[in-house]
């Protein structure tokens, strides 16, 4: 076998056998095979494609290349989640409790990436003491005790993924399907759990803005996932505008700890029950969807979700009275009104620009080494939908008072915001379920 050939047997549109994966990758990882090699293998399958079982081996391969999570010493059926990432997500931070409080065991790796905010990560930390880093067998304690635990991913986890994503990034591969899939699904696989359910974003503002896109990579993300013997789904939902009214760090946490409490915004609500009600029916706690729903509302309505997220941060070694009081979270120095210029309805909120002004105040990192003010963000008082008279907040500003970060916040956060005569509403949040063998559609 050489590389020559594997490359030129896919530029050709061939399919690959999973020992010529299984080469390139190794090969690969282990500096055998040059950058430019796998430069150009990545643009014959940005071309080419690839076949499911050439998605699993390519997978299972990258999987293969770093250190993996043995959940085996864990009692109970675990179960995790992805998000292709939105703006103002802050579903991991509600879900895990929830579903841990119905039964599943959510024993999880979240991530610290560059974003318009912190990751998972960074948004737990904001809480008074809350620690992210365990060794593996704290993990597997505290997940056996409690049926819930959160660490910050390792670095030792899928190394090809990372060379080959920083590749991909400067050899304009990345928005290939198959390695945007293999690339989640390695991480996700490794992680260990027996389920996985996946929430890949679509619509203006979106890792994936069209619909079409999303759909196939759900359902290489879920072929993958079910090829490598775990239970897969995937959601398609709409990132129309930011989820629910929080995009920061400790404002977020805030938020969560809301809906915990059952008085949530419907958006991130209504996301929570899909993605939850799946979670719990993929653990076979619930005969249906319809079931978990009901075992979820009973969960947030007698207290057990937030009871539970006190229970995670506490053997985390945070401050669990957060849950009862969040003004124990870190606090902004200012908070400041954007006000409208305009008088009609919200029409549009683009999330992008949502997430760059809140990155431009401060709430996320340029670099991975930057540290970020927690306490940072945007509260966002209107929605698509609302009606709004001119000098009305249509969001208030948690910022550490500098001008040089407020005015240009201010500016793309105005510029975010459509505003218009005629009343818009926001669409389908959840738009489809992809399963291995069905896909529901809801519309757009
Ligand atoms: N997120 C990932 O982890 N990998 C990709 O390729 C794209 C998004």
């Amino acid at each position: 076998m050489n590389t020559y050939e594997i490359i030129k047997k896919k530029r050709d549109g061939h399919t690959l056998s999973k020992e010529e994966i299984d080469f390139l990758i190794n090969g690969f990882t282990a500096g055998d095979i040059p950058d430019y090699q796998m430069a150009a293998f990545l643009m014959a399958v940005y071309f080419r494609g690839m076949q499911p079982t050439e998605c699993v081996d390519l997978t299972m391969s990258m999987v293969g290349s770093g250190s993996t999570i043995d959940l085996a010493p864990i009692k109970g059926f675990t179960v995790d989640k992805h998000s292709t990432g939105g703006v103002g997500d802050k579903t991991t931070l509600v879900l895990a409790p929830l579903v841990a409080s119905c039964g599943a065991v959510v024993a999880k790796m979240t991530g610290r990436e560059l974003g318009h905010t912190g990751g998972t990560a960074d948004k737990f930390e904001s809480i008074p003491g809350m620690q992210m880093s365990f060794s593996k067998e704290q993990f597997v304690q505290i997940a056996n005790r409690i049926k819930v635990s959160i660490i910050s991913q390792t670095e030792t986890l899928t190394p090809a993924d990372k060379r080959m994503y920083a590749l991909r990034n400067v050899t304009a591969t990345v928005d290939a399907i198959p390695l945007i899939a293999s690339s989640i699904m390695s991480k996700k696989l490794a992680a260990g759990a027996d389920g996985i359910v996946l929430d890949v974003k679509t619509g203006a503002g979106s890792f994936m803005p069209e619909y079409a896109d999303a759909v196939n990579l759900a359902k290489t993300m879920v072929t993958i996932g079910e090829g490598a013997g775990r239970k897969c789904t995937a959601f398609l939902t709409g990132m129309a505008q930011p989820l629910g009214h929080a995009i920061g760090n400790a404002v977020e946490v805030r938020e969560a700890i809301d809906t915990l409490n059952g008085a949530g915004p419907p958006d991130l609500t209504e996301l929570v029950f899909a993605l939850g009600g799946e979670m719990l029916t993929l653990a076979g706690i619930a005969d249906s969807r319809l079931d978990a729903v009901k075992v979820l509302q009973n969960s947030l309505s007698t207290g057990m979700a937030a009871r539970k997220f006190q229970d995670l941060i506490e053997a985390q070694g945070g401050n669990p009275d957060v849950v009862k009081n969040p003004d124990l979270l870190p606090q902004a120095k200012q908070q400041l009104p954007l006000k409208s210029r305009q008088t009609g309805f919200v029409q549009k909120i683009n999330a992008l620009d949502v997430g760059m002004a809140a990155k431009i105040l401060g709430a996320g990192r340029q670099t991975k080494e930057q540290d970020i003010d927690l306490s940072i963000g945007i509260i966002l008082q209107k929605k698509v939908g609302d009606s709004v008279g001119s000098g009305e907040a249509l969001a208030i500003l948690h910022t550490d008072g500098e001008q040089s970060k407020i005015d240009p916040a201010s500016k793309r956060l105005l510029g975010a915001y459509t505003i218009g005569p005629d009343h818009r509403d926001a669409g389908n949040l959840i738009q489809a379920r992809v399963a291995a063998d069905s896909i529901e559609e809801y519309g757009v």
